[in-house]
């Protein structure tokens, strides 16, 4: 049973129903297993079921709840909310569309949580322990451990497989500050849990978690401070994108600390005292609850995966080659535990990988897909292929086509016309290597650059192709068009204003 739930509420009362079913009974194991799955998140979920479906013999064994951290308390509770906090941000801006002063709104938080809850509880049904039956899989409730090289163990059952893949995922890493683990904190485990909301709130860590719950929660009513140690938030991205989210989390009324570190918390008269330094200058805020944020570590104690030969490390996880092989050629792994780019398609992509390349003698590499991502505040910041930084530092010359959405019609009435969209092309061809898009809807754009550099399709005739007017990906388009002017050369254009001339 997973502490992190709540369980007298009737949503998540459902929700175990689906992935962790209170009646569960364990099958007899199967004297030999194609493939043993350890742990039931995205990676292990689809390389359970993807397995099953090519006719293998699988079992798939979860410690907590099937689905893993994105279902729980990853990204469906996380998106859910800040649904609903954008819907009372609106509100707040509703003076821009209705020239009436703002309405007062109280947030209704413990609605907000039980939205959440709802949903989670609703769409848990695909990762359901009862449906990986239906679909050929052996489903183990417990934890598994490494027995030897070829053997695995999960509550008293002995599972000896031809292939394994550790999917056990990662964890909130609990961050070294004094004092913190005895006045207590949340973590992405916990904060789900809420049920009232708490008045003020101290998120530490910049990255994509960290901004994207202190602006839900500022949007949802509580007084939030976000310390990041380091100068920007999500340090990965371009600085200019960065600079708009701090400008945005600002203007949701967030204490924004940069360059900020958290020394020591101290317990005070009912809430917890917390010593900052920013620049060697010291300050203390009073908070009522604390948010870490700040990195992720992967699962691999308890494992035994010494026994098992699988050669791993506390900080990166389990060693894995480009064919997503361990140093144990009959194990492979998949997902956060493994991999740098901790995201729900990641642990879907390498779980395709896994399935061909243990099952079937494939040879498909990690090094050759390509990953967007996003991070979902408002405006959302995605990006795919290269940075800028990451050109010059490998020294091969780029061009950038940046198109603001300031000029693009769709997002001027939708009054989003924060952000931009970057296009980098191999200088001299049209060859797209990369793109960060801010803008409200960056997540569901970045996919059309995405597919064109999947599908090797340049700017040019990403600028071919008729977008439906008014539309914010509009804006990829016209980044195409600026493409097309700069290949017409100063001769070119004197030839074609001469012909033009003479034929009128
Ligand atoms: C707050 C938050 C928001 C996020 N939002 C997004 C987002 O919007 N988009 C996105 O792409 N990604 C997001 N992520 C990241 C995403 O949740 C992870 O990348 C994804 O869940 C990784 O899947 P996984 O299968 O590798 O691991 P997990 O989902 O962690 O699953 C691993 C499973 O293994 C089980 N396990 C561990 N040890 C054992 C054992 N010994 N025996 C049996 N089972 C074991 C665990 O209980 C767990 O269920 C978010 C993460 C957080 C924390």
């Amino acid at each position: 049973m997973n502490e992190a739930l709540l369980p007298d509420d009737a949503y998540d009362a459902k929700l175990l129903a689906n992935v962790r079913p209170p009646d569960w009974t364990n099958p007899r194991p199967a004297p030999s297993y194609n493939l043993v799955v350890l742990g039931g998140g995205t990676a292990g979920l689809v390389t359970a079921a993807g397995a099953a479906a090519l006719g293998a013999k699988v079992a798939l064994v979860e410690k907590n709840l099937l689905g893993g951290d994105c279902l729980t308390v990853g990204c469906v509770p996380s998106k859910a909310l800040l649904r609903t906090a954008r819907f009372y941000s609106d509100l707040h801006h509703a003076p821009r569309f209705t020239g009436h002063a703002p309405v007062p709104t109280d947030v209704n938080f413990a609605a907000a949580m039980e939205r959440m809850r709802r949903l989670r509880a609703y769409v848990s049904h695909h990762d359901s322990a009862h449906r990986f039956r239906s679909l050929g899989v052996d489903v183990f409730l417990g934890e598994a451990a490494f027995v030897d090289r070829r053997t695995v163990e999960v509550a008293g059952a002995t599972l000896k497989f031809k292939k394994a893949v550790i999917a056990t995922g990662s964890r909130a890493a609990r961050p070294p500050i004094e004092g913190l683990e005895e006045v207590g904190y949340l973590t992405n485990e916990t904060v789900f849990n809420l049920t009232a909301r708490p008045r003020r709130l101290l998120v530490i860590g910049g990255g994509p978690l960290g901004c994207e719950l202190a602006q839900a929660f500022a949007r949802l009513g509580c007084d939030v401070i976000i310390a990041n140690r380091e100068p920007y938030f999500l340090p990965d991205e371009e600085r200019d994108a960065a600079d708009i989210l701090a400008d945005s989390l600002r203007r949701d009324g967030i204490d924004v600390r940069l360059n900020t570190e958290a020394r020591s918390v101290t317990r005070g008269d009912g809430e917890k005292l917390v010593r900052l330094i920013n620049d060697g200058a010291e300050a203390t805020v009073a908070v009522d609850e604390i948010l870490a944020g700040a990195g992720r570590v992967p699962n691999v104690e308890g494992l035994d995966l010494d026994a098992a030969g699988v050669e791993y490390d506390l900080e990166h996880g389990v060693r894995v080659n480009d064919y997503l092989r361990t140093t144990n050629r009959r194990i492979y792994a998949a997902g956060d535990v493994a991999l740098e780019r901790k995201f729900t398609h990641m642990a879907d992509a390498t779980a395709r990988i896994v399935i061909q390349n243990a099952l079937f003698w494939g040879r498909k590499k990690l090094g050759s897909l390509t990953i967007p991502w996003c991070t979902y505040t408002d405006p959302e910041i995605a990006h795919v292929g290269v940075y800028v930084k990451d050109a010059r530092e490998r020294g091969f010359p780029i061009k950038t086509f940046t198109v603001p959405m300031s000029d693009v019609d769709r997002a001027v009435l939708d009054g989003e016309e924060e952000g931009f969209v970057k296009i980098h092309v191999r200088e001299g061809t049209d060859t797209i290597l990369g793109a960060t898009i801010v803008a409200r809807h960056a997540g569901e754009m970045i996919n059309e650059i995405s597919l064109a550099m999947v599908a090797g399709i340049g700017l040019k005739t990403v600028s071919q192709v008729i977008h439906s007017y008014p539309t914010q990906a509009e804006a990829i388009r016209k980044a195409g068009d600026a493409y097309n002017r700069t290949r017409l050369s100063p001769f070119l254009k004197a030839l074609s204003s001469r012909w033009l001339a003479w034929s009128r």
